[in-house]
């Protein structure tokens, strides 16, 4: 049997229809290579922004399951057109979406997980030396209710197909040339890294490097599914391989510095110091599905018999925590909960930082010759995050990129700037 391929393309890759022809160029490459190939496409351009935009003109507050009937729409144009692209060129190609492949997830809307994926109805139209084209972001439940996998999420629906196939490999086409050592968008000389692993580009993921959804990594990791990170664009070059840990020889500390701009902090003031505090508070926020990220709880005033909480929070989750503040006040006697949304969260992340003392340390002093004030700290293994002013993000990632020794003499080419909405 010939070995299967899985190649994902993003939005900016399949934005027009000369995008689209050019998409089927590079399968009906790797098909000729000697592989069977399946192949994952996202909605075209901003299309899925666009369909988020019209539904919050017609309500501020339309229902997850619409939102996934809308929002699974887009991935269905670009299948069908790159099928006819395909054919046009003279491969046989067939689409299909995540009902007719069988892409099963939880009943979750907006953020499913998948638990399996039938892979039947794929095998024999490979074995027919079809090219088949799977609609990335969407899955459907047991009861045949549409989902999505949360925005990116089709680097998911890749991975997730490739190891369900026993794939060789997935092959992730973007708009630049790899997994770079920051956004290259905010730092024109970050450097493409050769070889990234799993655990570090799953911290890297998750704190803000969207080049991959999180979930994608945590998955190739689990199967075991190399990745390459590579550029639509440029065919010939071969990206980023991201692989195990136990594979990499480690040079440098830190691997790679991100910021998110997608989180707000919370603090709650004057709580009363007993136990079961912490508890009240964020079980109120798990009920309704809220994801905390860091806490950070200060040092007992022993005299009033209180301290504060702070945490923060997804920006879409504002209203909804708020509401759950105000129904706990009474029960938790805090004074005041405020909330400051102009903040990011800047990390560096390495495997090569266990056991090398001071990376931390160093963190802090840059930002701090640079006049930055950190709000909150925290740290894990491989990755040092810290809570900085909104307004000081760029800096911050600017500075430590260059501390670390991370910046490269070339300019990256980033492609695919897109025309803005409106
Ligand atoms: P696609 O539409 O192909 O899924 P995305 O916009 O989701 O593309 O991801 C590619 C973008 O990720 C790049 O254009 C880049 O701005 C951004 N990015 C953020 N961090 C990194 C990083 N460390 N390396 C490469 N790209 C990054
Ligand atoms: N189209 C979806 C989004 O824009 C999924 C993806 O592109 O990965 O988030
Ligand atoms: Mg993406």
């Amino acid at each position: 049997m010939r070995k299967i391929i899985v190649q994902k393309f993003g939005g900016t890759s399949v934005a027009d229809t000369d995008k689209i022809k050019n998409v089927a160029k590079a399968v009906i490459r790797e098909r000729d290579l000697g592989h069977d190939v399946v192949v994952v496409v996202s909605a075209m351009g901003h299309t899925t922004d666009y369909l988020v935009k019209m539904a919050k003109e017609i309500s501020d507050n339309p229902s997850s399951r619409e939102m996934d009937m809308l929002l699974s729409t887009g991935e269905g144009v670009s299948i069908a057109l790159l099928a006819m692209a395909l054919q046009a060129q003279g491969c046989p190609a067939v689409s299909m979406n995540a009902i007719q492949v069988g892409i099963m997830t939880e009943k979750v809307h907006s953020k499913a997980r998948i638990i399996n994926i039938k892979t039947d109805k794929i095998k024999s139209h490979l074995e027919k030396g079809e090219v088949v084209v799977v609609a990335g972001f969407q899955g459907v439940t047991d009861d045949l209710e549409i989902t999505t996998l949360g925005r990116g999420g089709s680097d998911t629906s890749a991975v997730a197909l490739a190891g369900a196939l026993d794939a060789e490999r997935c092959d992730i086409y973007t708009d630049v040339e790899g997994v770079y050592t920051t956004d290259p968008r905010i730092v024109p000389h970050a450097s493409r890294l050769d070889i990234i692993s799993y655990e570090e580009m799953l911290e890297l993921a998750r704190v803000g490097a969207n080049v991959l959804h999180p979930r994608a990594v945590e998955t190739a990791k689990q199967y075991n599914v190399p990745i390459r990170v590579r550029s639509t664009f440029k065919l010939d070059n071969l990206g980023t391989l991201i692989v195990g840990v136990d594979e990499m020889e480690l040079h440098k500390p830190v691997t790679g510095v991100a910021s998110d701009l997608s989180q707000l902090r919370v603090v709650v003031c004057d709580v009363k110091d007993n136990p079961g505090t912490a508890a009240v508070l964020f079980n109120g926020l798990a009920k309704e599905n809220i994801s905390v990220d860091m806490i950070i709880q200060s040092y007992a005033r022993k005299a009033l018999n209180t301290n504060d909480i702070a945490f923060t929070i997804d920006k879409g989750d504002k209203e909804k925590t708020l509401e759950i503040m105000e129904k706990v006040k009474e029960e938790l006697e805090f004074s005041n909960v405020f909330v400051d949304d102009k903040i990011a969260k800047i990390s560096i992340v390495g495997a090569g930082m266990i056991d090398r003392p001071g990376i931390a340390a160093k963190m802090f002093k840059t930002l701090a010759d640079m006049g930055i004030n950190i709000k909150m700290i925290s740290t894990s293994e491989i990755k040092i995050s810290c809570i900085v002013a909104e307004d000081q993000a760029k800096k911050a990632v600017e500075g430590l990129h260059k501390v670390f020794h991370l910046d490269s003499d070339e300019v990256a080419e980033v492609k695919g700037d897109l025309p803005d909405l409106d």
